[in-house]
């Protein structure tokens, strides 16, 4: 087991960038760029770097117009990963859990959101549809998602921006263009990009060729998984992925059946493999009251956790339900509506009993 201060060098690796003109491809010297690297890193002197811009692909022309659906792309976040990240949000999940915080993430298709609270009452989508979708009952307009054809159109024509479509499809290569931007920011700070959903590999030849292009760019790279996909998916992309930001939900096989829709025994035996590969492993376990916040779940984790070589800290995620509303925008029903969030003095209890195994945890992510 890593201690605590050993995690940040091994987050910092790839904070090394040999810059190259963007078009010419010769390597530049001038106008540095400042590194923040860990001190037994930090003499190995980074290159030089006159051009923030990525590098042209040299190959791989394929892989960089692969397709793929996302629903979001966050920048400078400082949650999902070491350093400052930008955070891609991939569409499609094969689990429903009951306090899942991004519900617009779990169908693979795009999808209509509509924001009750902003609606004018206007009737202005109402006109555009040329499917006849969209219907008034009083001032509320009523969209029926079997004619809805996701044009796009009322989401144009709503002054109020009530309507959006979540989902959008992207190349490889305009997502890494988006990215990188942030690649200064990354630099500076030992961060990077970290995929997220939805879960990742709902769409493993997207993530694959997105992390591909990652590595071929010298990005950091961490994929938030839930891990409940094939081995041969995972294994396909492991070599390209830095940190593991991987999600437990609750050690019941039985309690993870019923409150996120499917067996957990893919998602244990994947862990176990990963470590097996010495992949550098966060877990991230939520604690939901009712659910995962029981001694005997807390118990279980710390034992599997303590047992797996290469997991370098547990985060324990505190239940919030500030996504109410995306429910309701989505026209799904928010089970958890009574469920409270946890104490700071329940959540110091649980990290100090997970401690108790040896392990360093964090309470948030
Ligand atoms: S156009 Fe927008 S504001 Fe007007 S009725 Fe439709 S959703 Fe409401
Ligand atoms: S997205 Fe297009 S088809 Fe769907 S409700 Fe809006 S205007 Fe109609």
């Amino acid at each position: 087991m890593r201690a605590a201060a050993d995690l940040t060098p091994s987050y910092h690796t790839l904070a090394h960038r040999t810059c190259l003109h963007p078009v010419t491809g010769v390597e530049s010297t001038s106008r540095p760029i400042v590194h923040i690297l860990p001190p037994e890193t930090a003499g190995d002197s980074p290159s030089s770097c006159s051009f923030a811009a990525p590098r042209p692909a040299r190959s791989g022309k394929v892989a960089i117009l692969t397709t793929g659906t996302i629903f979001d792309v966050k920048r400078f976040s400082i949650h999902d990963g070491p350093g400052i990240r930008t955070t891609v949000f991939f569409k499609g999940c094969p689990l429903s859990c009951l306090w899942c915080h991004n519900p617009e993430g779990q169908r693979p298709e795009p999808e209509l959101i509509f924001r009750a609270n902003r609606c004018l009452g206007c009737g202005a989508c109402v006109a555009v549809c040329c499917q006849g979708a969209i219907s008034m009952d009083g001032d509320v307009p009523v969209t029926d998602s079997e004619k809805c054809k996701l044009c796009g159109a009322c989401v144009e024509a709503c002054y109020a921006e009530a309507r959006e479509i979540a989902g959008r499809e992207v190349t490889v290569a305009q997502l890494v263009s988006e990215i990188g931007r942030d690649i200064p920011f990354f630099d500076q700070s030992g961060g990077g990009v970290t995929i997220s959903g939805g879960e990742p590999l709902f769409q493993k030849e997207f993530l694959l060729a997105l992390l591909r292009e990652c590595r071929r760019q010298e990005i950091h790279t961490a994929l938030d998984t839930c891990g409940h996909a094939s081995w041969e998916a995972l294994d396909s992309v492991r070599e390209y992925v830095d940190v593991f930001l991987y999600d437990l939900k609750v050690m019941d096989d039985r309690k993870h059946r019923k409150f996120t829709g499917v067996s957990n025994d893919q998602a244990l035996d994947n862990l176990e493999a990963l470590s097996q590969e010495g992949h550098s492993i966060v877990l991230r376990v939520p604690i939901v009251p009712g659910i995962s916040d029981g001694e005997e779940n807390i118990g279980e984790t710390g034992a599997l956790a303590a047992g797996l070589a290469s997991v370098e800290r547990v985060d324990l995620l505190p239940y919030h339900h500030t996504a109410i509303h995306k429910y309701a925008q989505l026209d799904k029903h928010y089970e958890l509506r009574e469920t409270r969030p946890p104490s700071d003095e329940q959540m110091t209890e649980l990290a100090e009993a997970l401690r108790r195994f040896g392990l360093p945890v964090q309470i948030g992510g």
